[in-house]
């Protein structure tokens, strides 16, 4: 009884959690998108793992929507100077890197929001599909029910990125990575190189093989980064400031190498705003969360 009380309650809780934390007058709101369909001329793609993408139609919606609500979208190189500082700020951010992120340009441009973009070097220079897509468009073709989908994704996310590749190629084969469409597809050499010369884009590193970085040693960790910062800098002439934990996951000893490295600011998957009293900065650089869209 008291159970069912406490959670008829608690979407009104949570309505009120959010409106007022809509009105705080200190804080940082950091968006995370993955990848992106033109909903205008096509439907949800059914060769790519559907829970990653969102419609374009949803992105223009929520800038609209927070920059009414006077939030005032910042370029990536801000986010530790607006950190308890007055005011409303949103930073808009990409991971992966694949090549439907170029249908956001018209968008940004249109509504005067800078983003950065987090990209994984090895997939772009070999054009290989991201492993969850492939897993999810075999198992699909195989019949595989959406429940059973997942449970192998958990299972693989658990392996360093070399054993889970080579186990990707012993499965399905070599060339089930091939990427099959737009909604797979990562960008290409020449597509980040011009992507990256717009001065609304900023690339930032989400480590060279999409590497849960936990998994790895010290040494392992530091090459992911240091080869994907060599890989981007090849590719856009620039080394990037900021870095993306591949599914958010970091610990003590890789937020450390993160800094040793020189990274301005890391950004995890963990969902909540950064609220402040305006007195000190709420955040730690290399912890930052992000709110992906409902
Ligand atoms: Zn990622």
């Amino acid at each position: 009884m008291k159970h069912k009380l406490i959670q008829s309650l608690r979407p009104s809780f949570e309505g009120l959690k959010q409106s007022l934390a809509n009105r705080w007058p200190w804080q940082l709101r950091v968006l995370l998108y993955h990848g992106l369909y033109d909903d205008t001329c096509s439907c949800p793609p059914s060769t790519a793992d559907p829970s990653v993408f969102q419609p374009l139609s949803k992105l223009r919606s929520e800038l609209t929507a927070l920059k009414a609500q006077g939030y005032t979208f910042i370029r990536p190189e801000e986010t530790l100077s607006v950190m308890g500082k007055r005011g409303k700020y949103a930073l808009l951010t990409f991971d992966d890197g694949y090549a439907n992120n170029l249908l956001a340009l018209p968008t940004l441009r249109e509504l005067h929001v800078p983003a950065v973009f987090f990209v994984c070097p090895w997939h772009i220079e070999n054009q290989k599909a991201f492993w969850w897509d492939v897993v999810f468009r075999e198992l699909i073709a195989r019949q595989v029910s959406s429940h059973d989908i997942g449970r192998r994704r958990r299972e693989m996310k658990k392996l360093p990125w070399h054993i889970l590749l080579a186990e990707l190629d012993r499965e399905f084969g070599i060339e089930a990575s091939m990427p099959v469409s737009l909604a797979d597809r990562p960008m290409t050499v020449n597509e980040l190189a011009t992507f990256a010369a717009d001065p609304l884009v900023t690339i930032g590193n989400h480590t060279q093989h999409h590497a849960i970085l936990p998994l790895l040693d010290e040494e392992g960790a530091q090459r992911e980064l240091q080869t994907c910062q060599d890989s981007i800098a090849a590719m856009c002439g620039y080394r990037p400031s900021m870095l993306a934990y591949p599914n958010g996951s970091v610990n003590g000893a890789v937020a450390e190498i993160s800094r040793s490295l020189g990274f301005k600011a890391a950004f995890t998957t963990v969902a909540r705003p950064i609220l402040s009293f305006g007195v000190v900065s709420p955040c730690d650089s290399r912890l930052i969360p992000r709110l992906q869209p409902a």
